[in-house]
């Protein structure tokens, strides 16, 4: 378990990039990783962490929460519309909006609640077909839309396409979220992390290098 040496690399790289110690918040990502590594990391103090499904994050974190306190949950993969409801309940942060209809809903659960987790716009910076995320052309008009929901949008999210220079995203990203008044960036990955912290990343989403590789079925 290599929590304590990300985490000094996450330090170095914030003050490489003259960033104040502790603006980079580390994601540990969970997902799929078997229950004895997250209690691990848990045990070792990290209480930030990332699923990318709502019904695996359902399944496992409820019981966690309750053995340790403190305990901030962010939703990074895509959300469907008809897993809102349980998507507000359990997240602290949700990294994939991308839609008005999603949009809509979180801010009518918003309103019942009187509550939303912080909300990160996922633009899709590769104009990848397959992937998710609003184009980079419609972003800010789609914040505009969100905004006028009264929806707490912190920020803007994405994943590089896996074959190019990811710094050209995340300077994309920056760009974006910049002219639009928004501080928070969630990039980054166990890859790229360093280079994400040195174009501003303000959430780094972590998995592999922490827990280990994922052993997916
Ligand atoms: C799985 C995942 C990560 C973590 O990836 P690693 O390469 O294991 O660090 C980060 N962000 C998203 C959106 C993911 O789905």
């Amino acid at each position: 378990m290599s929590l304590d040496e990300i985490r000094a690399r996450v330090t170095q790289a914030e003050a490489d990039a003259g960033r104040a110690p502790g603006s980079v918040t580390l994601i540990a990502v969970s997902k799929v990783q078997p229950l004895d590594r997250v209690e691990a990391v848990l045990a070792a103090g990290q209480r930030v962490f990332g699923e990318n499904r709502v019904q695996e994050a359902a399944g496992k974190w409820p019981a966690l929460m309750d053995r340790f306190a403190g305990v901030e949950l962010h939703l990074i993969g895509p959300l469907q519309s008809n897993k809102t409801r349980q998507a507000v309940e359990l997240f602290d942060a949700i990294h994939s909006l991308d839609r008005i209809r999603l949009a809509q809903r979180l801010a009518d659960h918003a309103q019942e609640r009187g509550a939303s987790p912080d909300l990160f716009i996922q633009v899709n910076t590769g104009e990848e077909p397959q992937k998710a995320g609003v184009l980079p052309g419609e972003a800010d008009g789609f914040i505009v839309e969100c905004r006028a929901l009264d929806l707490p949008v912190r920020g803007l999210m994405c994943i590089p396409p896996v074959e190019e220079t990811p710094a050209l995203h995340f300077a994309l990203l920056a760009r974006i979220a910049a002219r639009n008044g928004l501080s928070g960036l969630s990039m980054g990955m166990s890859d790229d992390f360093e280079q994400a912290i040195a174009f501003g990343a303000t959430h780094v989403r972590v998995g592999s290098a922490i827990f280990g590789s994922r052993a997916y079925d």
